[in-house]
């Protein structure tokens, strides 16, 4: 449920914020279709009223007359009823359209301004220094016989892969080292269904219809295969009310996510940096709200500990304003030196989303220290309250196997497996090319 009368009591900062967002969200329009709604409501409220009065009446004794007028009256009354009703459903449905795109409020200490605004927080570790010339992903994935996408071009289309070899191992490998040092923590793991209903991806803050969407929705049907696993873990708690004693509830959920990708292009597309279908672990918090921000971190902190485990150099970002897209309250990126692309490239996200998704996904918790506070009427219990979600990248592997191979790549063309995955390997040490 959105709050339309925060939003309305509150113009003048979610205008500044849809600006500074760089969002296309019509705040104006918002409002106007909000008041045409609250008069489309009053008119049908007043009209059931009379309804009500009129078959009051009717219960009586009357003259034959008078009971005529009365089911003359009854019928125009209902008639009015049937078409403002279909008017207000009309109205409902184009306010919520409108309104899903109106973004999140941003945390205070988000930088303002368009993606080069955003600010790094750290840098950790330093890049790798080679003695010779080195090679792409692209290249060493040729070399190595590990990625095949001429044949996925043919079977596919473009942005489509092979792995083969000990690339399938090293997703397999990267995929159950993260799970395992994420469960460490205390999360619980999760795989998840990879299609799901438009309305929950339109629920998380996504678009899942519309002319550069990202989603991939399925023909004939209302669903969508999903992006990210933060969809379909987001949709686990929809519509209840959590104990907050079950609070923070921490996933850890393995996906294959697919985008579409409309308007990538670029050098920043190749190989396997931007494809149309990856696999992905994702961390995912619901927690209570004065608790997200230190969440927050928490997640940082796990990707940190991830990535500086693995050897890479990388950046964390507070992202700008600009950025954020819609539900984040606040975003920090990772970014990781990829020596064979010769740049930094963003590897994860970690997002507090606040209230934005709970709200549309309904999910709250029944605050326990305010239960016992006698209400009026309501006997002791305290009123629900809307919990926080945070997603976060733990890994997503196409990008980590470019930092991979191209930060451990070996002069004479082998590439070296970082220690903490050679046990999810067979204990494999390093990948050779075929003699
Ligand atoms: P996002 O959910 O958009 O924040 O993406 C999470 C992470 O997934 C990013 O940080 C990238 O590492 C990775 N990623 C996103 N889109 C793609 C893509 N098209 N191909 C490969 N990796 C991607």
């Amino acid at each position: 449920s959105i709050d339309f009368k925060w939003i309305r009591d509150d113009k003048v900062a979610m205008a500044a914020n849809i600006e500074n967002r760089n969002s296309s969200a019509n705040l104006e329009l918002v409002l106007e279709l909000y008041e045409k709604m609250l008069t489309v409501q009053k008119e049908v409220e007043l009209l059931r009223a009379e309804r009500n009065v009129v078959a009051n009446k009717m219960k009586g004794k009357l003259e034959p007359a008078e009971r005529q007028k009365l089911i003359e009256e009854g019928k125009n009354i209902k008639e009015g009823l049937v078409s403002l009703e279909e008017d207000l459903l009309k109205l409902t449905d184009e306010l919520q359209q409108e309104a899903q795109r109106i973004p999140n409020m941003s945390h205070p200490d988000v930088p303002v301004g368009g993606e080069d605004c955003s600010v790094v927080r750290k840098m950790v570790g330093s890049p790798q220094v080679f003695g010779f010339p080195v090679k792409d992903h692209l290249q060493l994935g040729r070399d190595l016989d590990l990625i095949d996408f001429d044949a996925a071009a043919e079977v596919s289309g473009s942005k489509f892969y092979y792995l083969k070899n000990a690339a399938v191992l090293l997703e397999m490998a990267l995929v159950n080292w993260t799970i395992a040092q994420v469960m460490r923590r205390g999360f619980t793991p999760l795989t998840t269904p990879e299609i799901v209903r438009s309305s929950i991806v339109e629920k998380c803050g996504f678009q899942p219809r519309g002319e550069n969407t990202q989603v991939y929705s399925i023909e004939g049907s209302d669903q969508c295969l999903i992006g990210t696993a933060e969809i379909p873990v987001g949709g686990i708690h929809m519509d209840s009310i959590l104990a907050e004693t079950s609070l923070p509830l921490k996933y850890v959920a393995l996906s294959h996510c697919f985008r579409t990708e409309a308007g990538a292009a670029g050098t920043a597309t190749r190989g396997l940096y931007r494809v149309h279908q990856f696999s992905k672990v994702e961390m995912f918090i619901l927690c209570r709200p004065e608790e997200s921000n230190s969440y927050h971190e928490e997640l940082i902190r796990i990707e940190e500990d991830l990535f500086s485990s693995l050897g890479f150099h990388f950046k964390i970002l507070d992202m700008a304003s600009g950025d954020l897209g819609a539900p984040a309250y606040r975003k920090f990126d990772v970014e990781a030196w990829m020596p064979g692309l010769g740049r930094f490239g963003e590897i994860s996200s970690a997002s507090n989303c606040t209230d934005y998704q709970s709200r549309r996904l309904g999910i709250r918790y029944r605050p326990e220290a305010a239960s016992t506070i006698p209400t009026k009427g309501k006997g002791n219990l305290a009123p629900p309250q809307f919990v926080h979600t945070l997603n976060a990248t733990a890994c997503a592997v196409p990008r980590m196997i470019v930092c991979l191979l191209e930060n451990y790549q070996q002069e004479d063309g082998s590439v070296v497996i970082p220690e903490p995955l050679r046990p999810f390997m067979g204990g494999l040490e390093v990948i050779r090319p075929k003699s």
